[in-house]
């Protein structure tokens, strides 16, 4: 192995047009840090002028000295890295101009490696914060922002064309944004995020996707939506052909949560200074889990000890306990499962029977959901009918979460943004990486 070799290998430099000579490395103070410095150069025969393009025939085209410029490097050692590279210089007799060797390690006029700056980008995509993506590159923040930036440069909407499934959401975004929620869009099928945007708010949003022409708008067939969230009327009037889908998780949530806060009524009903009050409650305060469990999933065979009850009990004992103990939580409790298994089944027909035939008894919260959900039956009907959901985008928002508070130094939603994409999106971050280092 020559020494050119091994240099190459330890400092992962693939051009095999850098060769080391002797003396290649040393010790140097650079901007005030210890650094590291490898001395190579860069040469090669030329076949063609960078500047006319005539061909290298006859000695037309002869080295012309050295230009060296130092270039920052991966750091191997947590020392700051740097190559003093002398790029041969070239005279083309044809022109009579000079032109600089090139290297596919760094681009024109640049003085990072692309090493570097595809190890920025995967690195950006892990809980770490642009200061610290900045320290360990030895590089400012502000390198490493552009380069983020160039990557996400590379996913800008095109407003060409729009997939037949879109997902709708919304997130809380950074302090410097209007709204207090941002927009985002992804495609249902290949879960990738098409955009994202500081303001959810309509006025922002109808001006949006009025950058997409009709035509385009037109072929989306469904968009899956929060129930929550005010985008009927923008669907309606920007997207003429889509069916709305309420997407199946948040229908979940919205009679879990109502079941939920009829636990805890009657829960409170037992918060007195009676002793026997007081098991009741911390009862129903335990089983908070249970309660909202599929009951078609309940165990009824396997018996465990519960400490509450001094003994042994099945899941579905358990269960029969706590909701003898008030007839409004017993009530409220059989229509959520029934909802539930309905839900599970994808039985539409059934959904609706069970939601136009209430029990008596029903709480108030479960009767504000039930409102709710005759209000938006036919986009629940599209809930049973088609697979999409906001799922994706759910797993997407989590990551967000995370991203926002590992990484705090986003005073601009633009690179907030940026970084979201780069995270979220595995396939046009490949493309990016060509790009960038192309
Ligand atoms: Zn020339």
């Amino acid at each position: 192995m020559s020494q050119s070799h091994s240099i190459r290998f330890a400092l992962d430099i693939k051009d095999k047009n850098i060769t080391f000579g002797e003396n290649n490395c040393a010790e140097q103070l650079i901007k005030g840090k210890q650094s590291k410095v490898f001395y190579g150069k860069l040469t090669y025969h030329p076949k063609r002028c960078a500047n006319c393009g005539m061909e290298n025939e006859e000695y037309s085209i002869i080295k012309h000295g050295y230009k060296t410029s130092r270039l920052t490097l991966n750091s191997t050692t947590h020392y700051p890295t740097y190559l003093e590279l002398k790029k041969q210089r070239f005279y083309c007799k044809a022109c009579e101009t000079t032109f600089i060797a090139e290297t596919r390690e760094v681009n024109r006029s640049c003085f990072i490696v692309n090493a570097v700056k595809q190890s920025i980008a995967v690195e950006s995509q892990d809980k770490i914060s642009m200061k610290d993506l900045a320290k360990r590159h030895f590089v400012s923040p502000v390198t490493v922002t552009r380069i983020i930036e160039q990557f996400a440069n590379s996913f800008r909407i095109s407003f060409q064309s729009l997939p037949e499934h879109l997902s709708f959401d919304e997130f809380k975004s950074v302090k410097s944004v209007t709204g207090k929620l941002s927009f985002i869009y992804a495609d249902s099928e290949k879960h990738s995020i098409i955009g994202i945007l500081p303001d959810r708010r309509l006025s922002c949003l109808k001006e949006h996707f009025q950058r997409y022409s009709l035509k385009v708008r037109s072929k989306v067939k469904t968009i899956v939506i929060d129930m929550n969230t005010p985008y009927f009327s923008l669907i309606h009037a920007l997207f003429p052909k889509a069916q709305i889908i309420i997407d199946r998780f948040h229908l979940v949530q919205l009679i879990s949560r109502s079941l939920n806060k009829t636990r805890i009524t009657s829960m409170n009903q037992y918060n007195t200074s009676k002793p026997e009050d007081k098991k009741k409650y911390r009862k129903l305060k335990h089983y908070w889990k249970l309660l909202l469990k599929d009951s078609t999933k309940l165990d009824y065979q396997k018996y465990e000890y519960h400490r509450l009850f001094k003994g042994y009990k099945s899941e579905t004992e358990v269960i029969d306990y706590l909701i003898s103990l008030d007839s409004t939580l017993q009530d409220t409790y059989q229509f959520y499962q029934d909802l539930l298994y309905a839900i599970h089944q994808n039985d539409f027909e059934a959904f609706i029977a069970r939601l136009n035939a209430p029990p008596v008894q029903l709480s108030h919260y479960m009767k504000t959901s039930s409102k709710t959900l005759k209000k938006y039956t036919p986009a629940i009907h599209n809930t049973f009918i088609y697979a999409f959901s906001n799922g994706p985008l759910e797993g997407i928002n989590n990551k967000i979460k995370v991203i926002k508070r590992i990484a705090f130094g986003f005073r601009s939603f633009t690179s907030f943004r940026n970084r979201i994409l780069l995270s979220c999106n595995t396939q046009i971050k490949n493309e990016g990486l060509k790009k960038l280092t192309s």
